[in-house]
């Protein structure tokens, strides 16, 4: 059976690529660099759930394949849930993982709160009008440093709770088994697999 990994963040299509490998299912993913004139959906949504369901809408009409997409970012207690739906664009429209992270840094400087979390809202649409959503949450501290060089965005500044690295030196395969991503993606994959029958 086709589905469509809606994401043209080339990490997370790894990401998301080796958490259904793991999960040990017979789908084919198909990826949004394989097809010609898709245009890249509209995240003007408040939530992370209303931008998830955007894309999976916006992929679904494009190329009529069922479509597991997802919106993710990182909310920050001291900063009440900012940069939150702007993660990628918090230090810019140029979307640069350095200066985001600079910026964050920058604003934790010295700060004793540095609790925040992860977010990912998996969206996958099984028709037009049925789409399913599925949410995942990590945990953790902000440091006070980059550190690491796995992975994308804010890695090298995120502690997972109960670990005393950053995602971006703990590396793939311990990130992909805690993260939001995992928890969102998986749940929608299984979610797919057990009503995959009925569709
Ligand atoms: P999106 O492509 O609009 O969903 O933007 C997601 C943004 O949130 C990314 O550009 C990163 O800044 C941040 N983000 C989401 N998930 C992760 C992750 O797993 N690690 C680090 N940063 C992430």
């Amino acid at each position: 059976m086709d589905i469509l990994l809606a994401t043209f963040n080339q990490n997370k299509a790894k990401e998301i690529t080796e958490i259904a490998k793991d999960l040990k299912i017979g789908l084919n993913f198909l990826y949004l660099k394989d097809f010609s004139n898709i245009k890249e959906a509209i995240e003007d949504g408040s939530t992370f759930k209303e931008n998830a369901v955007k894309k999976a809408k916006s992929y679904y009409a494009q190329t009529g394949l069922i479509t597991l997409a997802e919106d993710s970012g990182l909310t920050v207690d001291a900063l009440n849930g900012a940069p939150g739906v702007y993660s990628s664009r918090f230090s810019g429209e140029d979307k640069d993982d350095y200066k985001n992270n600079i910026k964050l840094l920058h604003i934790l400087e010295g700060a004793d709160r540095r609790e925040a979390r992860f977010i990912c809202v998996a969206a996958l649409a099984l028709s037009k009008d049925r789409i399913e959503t599925f949410e995942g949450v990590l945990e953790g501290d902000i440091t006070d440093q980059m550190k690491g060089s796995f992975g994308f965005g804010y890695d090298p500044v995120f502690i997972p709770a109960g670990f005393d690295k950053t995602l971006a030196e703990l590396g793939m395969s311990v990130k992909n088994r805690i993260s939001h991503r995992n928890k969102a993606i998986r749940q929608a994959l299984e979610y797919f697999i057990n009503t995959n029958q009925h569709i």
